[in-house]
């Protein structure tokens, strides 16, 4: 099985991690910008900004997996309005690099008027810097209004609401916002019907600890569907395992998801997401007739 992950921090990780996940299937990462443990300067930022777009991906190909990235100032310093307005300044030069997927990942922490203005000019950002990075002739996407945005829901307690105000900001958009090209990630069982209704992609991010687990997470998939929805193992620099995927896909397997399902939700569903990117270069795979009767259906 072929695996993609979505959602890692691999600033954080160790090259036996890239090892351990290239050995376990993944070929491609995609890696959102995140919140450092610590409170950043701009300038810090910027650094920051190269790592993914420039170290990293080399890291990644030195165990033959594809590194692709996102950019943003995430919600948890987007309190700071000052600071934000001198990293989102410098965001989209940034943006028009080969290996970035679109603004990401943004959203919402406590759930704060600061934090709410600061996502909305990074959606602005996503649609109003759309052209002007892509280009023109084989490098211009021939669909969609807006760079691809990938979204951080907050924990816990503030999930729910959380969750309903970046809908009700994304709504606010109109038709400036193709639900098709939007991500909501770390979704659980009381707010991924609503994310889905709305025609947005949802992730569920697998932790050992806290979030979700991969039996919620199979059960989510049972409930709900697989369309539009993805697994991701978001490693970082806290208690978190790259391989948690992995075991969201073993579970899936136990409960008799059959090889084309698991494809889907493990490789297909995030390369037809991603591939709305001119960027991204992996295709969608197809399930031999062999493959199918080897694994079985559910
Ligand atoms: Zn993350």
């Amino acid at each position: 099985m072929f695996i993609i992950d979505p959602h890692c921090h691999m600033v954080s990780r160790t090259t036996a991690d890239y090892e351990t996940m290239a050995l376990a299937g993944v070929v491609a990462i995609s890696e959102p910008a995140f919140w450092a443990g610590y409170d950043r300067s701009p300038a810090g930022f910027l650094d920051y900004y190269r790592q993914l777009t420039e170290t990293e991906p080399k890291r990644a190909a030195a165990f033959g997996v594809q590194h692709y990235c996102w950019i943003c100032l995430n919600p948890k310093e987007a309190e700071d309005l000052g600071k934000a307005k001198e990293v989102l300044a410098e965001m989209p030069r940034f943006l028009s690099r080969p290996t970035v997927l679109g603004v990401g990942e943004i959203g919402l922490n406590k759930n704060t008027p600061n934090e709410a203005k600061v996502f909305q000019q990074h959606v602005q950002m996503a649609i109003d810097t759309f052209d002007a990075s892509h280009g023109t002739g084989s490098d211009a996407c021939a669909a969609g209004k807006h760079h691809l945005i990938l979204i951080h829901t907050p924990h816990l307690e503030d999930k729910l609401k959380g969750t309903r105000m970046i809908l009700e900001m994304l709504k606010d958009f109109g038709a400036a916002i193709d639900p098709a090209r939007v991500l909501i990630d770390h979704v659980e069982e009381h707010t991924i019907k609503e994310v889905k209704d709305a025609g947005y992609w949802a992730g569920m991010t697998i932790y050992p600890v806290s979030k979700c687990t991969p039996q919620r997470a199979v059960d989510m998939m049972e409930m709900f569907g697989t369309e539009r929805l993805c697994v991701n193992a978001a490693a970082d620099w806290g208690v978190s395992d790259p391989l948690q995927t992995h075991r969201t896909l073993l579970e899936a397997r136990r409960r008799g998801f059959g090889v084309e399902e698991q494809m889907r939700v493990f490789y297909n569903n995030p390369a037809e997401f991603f591939g709305q990117s001119p960027r991204f270069r992996l295709k969608k795979l197809r399930v031999s007739e062999i493959e199918r009767g080897v694994v079985g259906e559910r």
